[in-house]
């Protein structure tokens, strides 16, 4: 009897041992498996080359499963993160954005996406983009994006000769609104605004830019004027704004009408279009008279935030 019990006992052991053998094996199978596989993932490739939790979440946000692959084989990319990250940073640029950097040594993930998204990656008028007229106060017209020769806004008023020395001027009437709103306030300040350019047609910009090629040759015109159809004027949203007692560009730039202007001309729809220190994204040099009007809401966006109309309108209209 005895020995009949203990003889089950043995089997019965050899068997639950039997069995916990193969659940040890299978479980370590299984985790060395699930090791197995996440080091085939690009987490683990990511982390493993340097990247942290959260930077790998950035290039999941932005980047498909294909790019990311691509990174794996490299070493990590401090630029593109920061790229990534930038708060203009436009996903179909991104190829633009890495061969600028290639080409630039030294620049600053800001100054690349601010060069691309405004096209600085090409010369000046080899682009040839047409300017969408249906974007309206907010159309861009640069050295990229041109107007077609017999473009002409449909609203043109005449400027009364108080706010603009001669006859015959004319500007947009959404615009003359707000400029003449405008110069009251300023003349509530002691300050006489006076236009000096406004509405521009294609020819009149062609004999501008003529008159300048034929004396000095391209290179000097293209320095001081824009193209026929380049022009801002031709858009009948830009005026160029003196004072009644500093009229000149030389000396526009320091009067109390300019400094005016720069704390308030937002207010009123008004940008200065083409800033010191913007030259490279714009393609002008500073202009302290060129004001032009895209409305309230985008001319405030302009003035609390460091970026010109070019680079406003890649983001927010071109790509928004
Ligand atoms: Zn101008």
């Amino acid at each position: 009897m005895k020995k009949t019990k203990l003889k089950l006992k043995k089997g019965v052991w050899f068997a639950i041992g039997g069995v916990l053998l193969l659940i040890i094996l299978i479980v370590i199978g299984v985790k060395s498996y699930q090791t197995y596989q996440y080091h085939q993932t690009n987490e683990y490739k990511l982390l493993e080359i340097g990247y942290s939790a959260e930077e790998i979440q950035v290039l999941e946000e932005h980047l498909s499963n294909e790019e990311i692959t691509t990174l794996t084989n490299t070493d990590k990319e401090e630029f593109l993160l920061e790229v990534l990250q930038d708060p203009y940073f436009i996903k179909s640029y991104l190829d633009r954005y890495m061969a600028y950097h290639n080409d630039h040594e030294g620049s600053t993930a800001r100054s690349v996406v601010a060069a691309v998204n405004t096209n600085t990656d090409y010369d000046y008028y080899t682009m040839d983009f047409d300017t969408n007229t249906e974007d309206d106060i907010l159309m861009l017209v640069n050295k990229y994006y041109h107007l077609s020769e017999d473009y002409e806004p449909t609203d043109l008023v005449n400027i009364s000769n108080r706010y603009y020395y001669g006859e015959g001027h004319q500007i947009r009437s959404v615009v003359y609104d707000a400029f003449i709103d405008m110069w009251n306030e300023a003349n509530n300040a002691g300050i006489y605004l006076i236009i000096n350019s406004s509405y521009r047609t294609f020819q009149e910009q062609q004999s501008v830019y003529d008159s300048y090629k034929d004396s000095r040759g391209t290179t000097y015109a293209d320095s001081i004027a824009a193209r026929p159809g380049y022009s801002e004027h031709q858009t009948g949203l830009s005026l160029d704004i003196f004072s009644t007692e500093y009229t000149t560009t030389a000396n526009f730039k320091d009067s109390p009408a300019h400094q005016w202007l720069t704390q308030n001309a937002y207010k009123y729809g008004f940008i200065q279009r083409y800033e010191a220190d913007t030259e490279e994204l714009t393609g002008f040099a500073e202009e302290a008279w060129h004001w032009r009007y895209v409305g309230v809401e985008v001319a405030t966006y302009l003035h609390e935030h460091d970026i010109t109309f070019d680079e406003y309108y890649a983001y927010f209209i071109l790509n928004g």
